[in-house]
Parts: C-alpha cells; sequence; structure tokens
C-alpha cells in the first residue's frame, strides 16, 4: 500500500470512530440535561510503558466521550482494566480485582466493566473472564484500540460480555486522540510488537511482529507535543533500537533520533526497551553526538551463562554483551546503565547464577529490575525442566539484590556535592513541600527550592540514598 493508501484508510476509520464519539458525546450531554449528573470513567493500568501509552489513547477517547477521569469505583460510570501478562502475580491481582467489582456491579447495573490488554490476547484468560466474572462487559485485545468507541458502544446497549479480540495485528491507526498525565514529558511509541521470541516471554503472541510507524508520523507528533509544553520524549517500543527493519525505505532507530534531536523545544530524549543484540556502533555514535539524547541507557541482560541465554534465545553471549558495554562507556562517559535480569530460568545452575552476579560487578548498573522466573504458559520456557528449588532460586535472588543495592548506593554516592540539571515533576508525593525531578541519567531527586513543574533547574545533592538523591536548587553559577 502507498502511504496515500493508508493516510486514506487511517482517515476513514479515524472518521467513522469519531461519528461514534461524537453520539455517545451526544447521549451523555442529553442525559446531564435530565439529571445533572456528570459521568465518570476509571482506567486502571497493569504492566508496563506500553501499556501505559495505550491507556492514555482510552483516556483521550474517553474525555471526547464526555467522560471525566476518576479513581474512585463508587464514582465511574466505566471502569477500565488495561492488563499485563508479562508475570503471573499481576494475572491473579486482575482477577481480584474484577471479583471485588461484583458487588458494586449489582448496586449500579449500569456500571459498564471492560478489561483489555495483553492478558485479552490469551484464550485461557478470555475463558475465565467469560465463565468466573459474568459482570465484566466487555473484552477486547491489544489490536483493536482504536476501534474503542465502536466496542464501548456496543456493549453499552448489549445484556452479555462482548467480546473483540483480532488475532493479527493490522496496520498502525494514527492520531487517536490522547489524554497525556503529564504535560512537560511525554511517552511515544514508534514501534508495536517484537520478533525476538525470547523462550520465556509472551510479548510477541500477544502484541505480534515488529511494525514501525512512518518517521514523519513520529516527528510530527513530537513536533505536536512541543506547542503543548513538552520537553521530553520517552520513545518506546518492545525492541526499540531494532526499529525501522520492517520500513520499505533505509531509516533506522539511529536515524530517527538525530532528527528528533533536531527538533527546536525538545530537551530531553529517552527511549525504552533495548535488545544489546541491536545496539549497533551507528547507534552508540549518534547517542554520543547528539546533545539531547540522555546519558542513560536500560540494557536488559537477563542472565550471565551462555548456557542460560542461549535457552532465552537471547542471541548474544556473556562477552558480547560486556564488549558492548564497553564500548558504550567509552563513547559515553558517565552513561547510567540499567538492567533486567531473571533469577532461576529453568535449567539454571547456582553455578549459572555466579555468571549473572559476575556481570553485576563488572557491569556495574545504576538499578537492575529483578525478577524470579515466571512460568508464562504457551511460551517454549513453560515446558522447560527447573534444576534447583525454590528455596534456592530465592536465595540466589536475594543475594542478587544485596550485590545490587551496595553498587547502587556507591554510585549515587559519586554524586554527592556536585549540580545536576534535574527536569521538574513537581510536588514530590510524600512531602507536597519539597519538589522532585530526575537527572539526566534518570536518577529521582527530591529536593526544596523555587520551580515550576517542566522547568530544568540545576540541584546541588546533598544527600543520598539507594534509590534517589535530596537536594536544593542553585543559581547556574553557585556551587
Ligand atoms: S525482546 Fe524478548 S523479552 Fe523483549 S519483548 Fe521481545 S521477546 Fe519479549
Amino acid at each position: 500500500m502507498t502511504r496515500r493508501e493508508i493516510e486514506h484508510i487511517n482517515h476513514e476509520v479515524l472518521k467513522k470512530q469519531n461519528d461514534i464519539i461524537q453520539r455517545i458525546k451526544q447521549n451523555n450531554e442529553n442525559e446531564y440535561h435530565k439529571t445533572g449528573r456528570i459521568k465518570y470513567a476509571r482506567v486502571i493500568t497493569y504492566g508496563c510503558q506500553q501499556n501505559n501509552s495505550d491507556s492514555e489513547k482510552l483516556k483521550g477517547m474517553l474525555k471526547l466521550m464526555g467522560y471525566n477521569q476518576t479513581e474512585d469505583n463508587e464514582e465511574a460510570d466505566v471502569i477500565l482494566f488495561n492488563t499485563c501478562c508479562v508475570r503471573e502475580n499481576a494475572e491473579l491481582k486482575l482477577y481480584g480485582n474484577i471479583g471485588a467489582l461484583k458487588n458494586l456491579k449489582k448496586k449500579k447495573p449500569d456500571l459498564i466493566i471492560g478489561v483489555c490488554g495483553c492478558m485479552m490476547q490469551q484464550k485461557h484468560a478470555v475463558e475465565m473472564i467469560k465463565e468466573k466474572y459474568r459482570h465484566v462487559d466487555l473484552i477486547f485485545g491489544t489490536h483493536n484500540i482504536y476501534r474503542f468507541p465502536e466496542i464501548f458502544e456496543k456493549a453499552l446497549h448489549e445484556k452479555y460480555t462482548l467480546i473483540d479480540i483480532l488475532d493479527t495485528e493490522g496496520f498502525i491507526v494514527e492520531n487517536l486522540p490522547v489524554e497525556r498525565d503529564e504535560k512537560h514529558k511525554a511517552w511515544v511509541t514508534i514501534m508495536y510488537g517484537c520478533n525476538n521470541f525470547c523462550s520465556y516471554c509472551i510479548v510477541p503472541y500477544v502484541r505480534g511482529r515488529e511494525r514501525s510507524r512512518n518517521p514523519e508520523d513520529i516527528i510530527k507528533e513530537i513536533k505536536n507535543l512541543v506547542q503543548d509544553g513538552c520537553r521530553e520524549v520517552t520513545l518506546l517500543g518492545q525492541n526499540v533500537n531494532s526499529y525501522g527493519k520492517d520500513l520499505k525505505i533505509e531509516f533506522d532507530f539511529a536515524d530517527l533520533l538525530y532528527k528528533i534531536n533536531s527538533i527546536d523545544g525538545i530537551e530531553r530524549i529517552r527511549f525504552m526497551t533495548s535488545h544489546p543484540k541491536d545496539l549497533s556502533n551507528k547507534l552508540i555514535k549518534v547517542m554520543s553526538e547528539c546533545s539531547k539524547i540522555c546519558e542513560h541507557l536500560h540494557l536488559p541482560f537477563q542472565a550471565g551463562s551462555n548456557k542460560i541465554l542461549k535457552l532465552m534465545n537471547r542471541v548474544y553471549t556473556k562477552e558480547e554483551y560486556l564488549e558492548k558495554v564497553k564500548r558504550i562507556k567509552e563513547a559515553i562517559p558517565g552513561i547510567a546503565l540499567t538492567t533486567d535480569i531473571i533469577v532461576g530460568f529453568p535449567g539454571e545452575t547456582t553455578e549459572d547464577f555466579e555468571d549473572t552476579l559476575d556481570i553485576v560487578r563488572k557491569v556495574r548498573f545504576d538499578q537492575a529490575f529483578t525478577f524470579i522466573y515466571s512460568k508464562r504458559e504457551g511460551t517454549p520456557a513453560a515446558e522447560m525442566m527447573d534444576i534447583i528449588s525454590e528455596e534456592e532460586k530465592q536465595y540466589n535472588f536475594n543475594r542478587l539484590i544485596e550485590v545490587q543495592n551496595k553498587i547502587s548506593r556507591e554510585i549515587n554516592e559519586s554524586y554527592k556535592d556536585n549540580i545536576y540539571e534535574v527536569l521538574v515533576d513537581g510536588p514530590s508525593k510524600t512531602n507536597k513541600n519539597i519538589l522532585t525531578g530526575r537527572t539526566r541519567t534518570g536518577k529521582v531527586v527530591n529536593f526544596k527550592g523555587d520551580a515550576n513543574i517542566g522547568d530544568l533547574v540545576n540541584v546541588k545533592i546533598k544527600e543520598v540514598h539507594t534509590w534517589s538523591l535530596n537536594g536544593e536548587v542553585v543559581m547556574s553559577n553557585q556551587s
């Protein structure tokens, strides 16, 4: 299909959905004139930034339909759960939360309860909700969020659970309405899906194969964000640095970063998540040359043993990973590195685990997101056998946390008495009298001073903790 044909289909899809949005909005306004009651919607998001980004679109569509946002179930006319299936405990939590709404639905039969997202791309999860949670009104997946108004309107008139799941990805619909939680920074999805099929991961089955957005659409979106007050963008994708491989033009992730770096008004560029195999020399060069790209890289290594990396289908070795880290540290001195690590993957012995600790000690990550392996039905790893006991896995996990926390703390100590640029996020959640924000390296800084959300201020670090820094705003020539 040509770009023009895609734009035409996109236009038609949006027009149809927008007509439905207007119809629902009109009904809500008519009801308001009769009852004086404003309508509310609550969107509850589980899982990764991609889900947050999808939820912002759902909130955007609901807002145009006339639903204000609420955090209170009792007040809500619509409650949507945007689900994650990466870990088992997120699934269990979801079932608990849906079950807890049964009495509310009895009290308020017009309440619409919906479940969407990754979990709903799995048959067993949909069956479970159909059978055990009959008070759910609608179920839809990850591939048809753009049709939410249509699905929602049907559900408003149906008595049974409406299910609308697409098995295939379809094409990317641009320009959906978005209700962003923050104005000064934004998530920008640049690609969908993943082609890697790591043996433990459910993502390629529920989010489909890699589809990159057209660069022009991404640039246009970021320019619009700037007009709206945005200063920092985080580019999102399950495997963000493989962006562009499916495009019909010669244009990769590094090229995209160059373009975004030249947009006036954008001060900071971040991206996640990167796969080590796609961390090219070209990308490292761009990161070192573009002043707006933050000195932070999230580079999951998952396991240190080459035997386990092979079983995981990660397609790199421990040595290759360490070599790439060496190159990036040389090119960008002071870069903060963060990672994801799985402990207790099937087949992992304590000896294998020592390789994981070895990488942690050698790289010295600023932070690591650590997990004990969680079996996901439908993945190859679910069929693999465990070698060590749950107790041993827990013991190894605790050792990992201890080693990593010490390193995180030591790195943070090096920030003490130095001045860093911080993008102000607003008052701290735990103490409204102090502000909070992040350094370019992604460190959370709580600080005293006078500044507005979205300001870039210089903060002198006075005190450090394992997960955050405390400081005070200083004038640029003060030290
Ligand atoms: S790179 Fe691997 S772990 Fe990451 S989303 Fe793709 S399959 Fe899952």
